[in-house]
């Protein structure tokens, strides 16, 4: 069972034809996506609908798009996705989770200044906790602030105490994957793992971890997941295709596909 946890079809410049038939020879089962904003859902619908087994749509606000956007264009798109998330769909496509949402600091940590990357990341766990539905988070050089709001929600009497979901691209340390998984979330490591002298933090971790603590994804289209797949089995001393495996059965818990 070959599952992609986190990849972008919908930014693809391809044929969906072509990009099906690519995933069929590699055995994949099913993509799990990562929503951006509002024309990236409208993309993975309609892939969604041409392909319902294997094109699992998530939508979502990602940091960077409420970066690009007003405080009154993200309302505007808060109320979109909630709608959209309970039920609102015309195409009977449903969507599996709720992201990208979190906080990205990675070009400039003052750059929320406003706090609207904030506002917008509570708001969005508040429809996932309304809506039933798992979160992808997508946190960069944000972990503690990120952690930090994550707990109050799962506090919140509506919060139970935790979420299900993924951290997409995870590349922390032991010590923050901890508090992640405490939060009954599971790490999403993609292609990057397999970058010689980079993601070190992670490359110490992973051994550590359980194999049911994290899932493996291509960030992409897909190929790549086989790349991230090796560099992981290398280091917990696996093989690929066991890594694959597991990390399959974790997204199907999760996605509850
Ligand atoms: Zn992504």
């Amino acid at each position: 069972m070959i599952i992609d946890a986190h990849a972008h079809l919908a930014q693809s410049k391809r044929r969906i034809e072509e990009l099906v038939a690519e995933l069929r020879a590699l055995g994949m089962e099913a993509s799990i996506q990562g929503g951006v904003g509002p024309e990236d859902w409208d993309r993975q619908l309609e892939l969604a609908r041409l392909e319902p087994r294997l094109i699992r749509p998530v939508l979502g606000l990602h940091p960077w798009w409420v970066l690009e956007h007003t405080e009154s264009q993200c309302r505007e798109a808060l109320a979109d996705l909630e709608q959209r998330l309970s039920g609102g769909l015309s195409s009977g496509v449903r969507p599996v989770a709720l992201g990208e949402l979190g906080l990205d600091y990675f070009r400039d940590e003052t750059r929320d200044a406003s706090g609207l990357e904030k506002e917008v990341f509570e708001a969005q766990l508040q429809i996932a906790v309304r809506a039933g539905l798992p979160v992808v988070l997508h946190v960069v050089h944000a972990h503690e602030a990120a952690l930090q709001i994550l707990g109050q929600a799962s506090r919140s009497p509506e919060g139970g105490g935790g979420f299900r979901g993924l951290v997409h691209a995870f590349s922390g340390s032991y010590e923050v994957a901890r508090q992640y998984l405490a939060l009954g979330l599971k790490l999403s490591i993609g292609p990057g793992i397999a970058q010689p002298g980079r993601f070190k933090q992670l490359k110490a971790a992973l051994p550590r971890l359980s194999p049911s603590d994290w899932v493996l994804e291509s960030d992409g289209e897909g190929p790549e997941l086989f790349r991230a797949a090796r560099a992981a089995a290398v280091l917990v001393g696996r093989s690929a295709d066991e890594v694959l495996e597991q990390s399959g059965e974790g997204v199907r818990a999760v996605f509850q596909l």
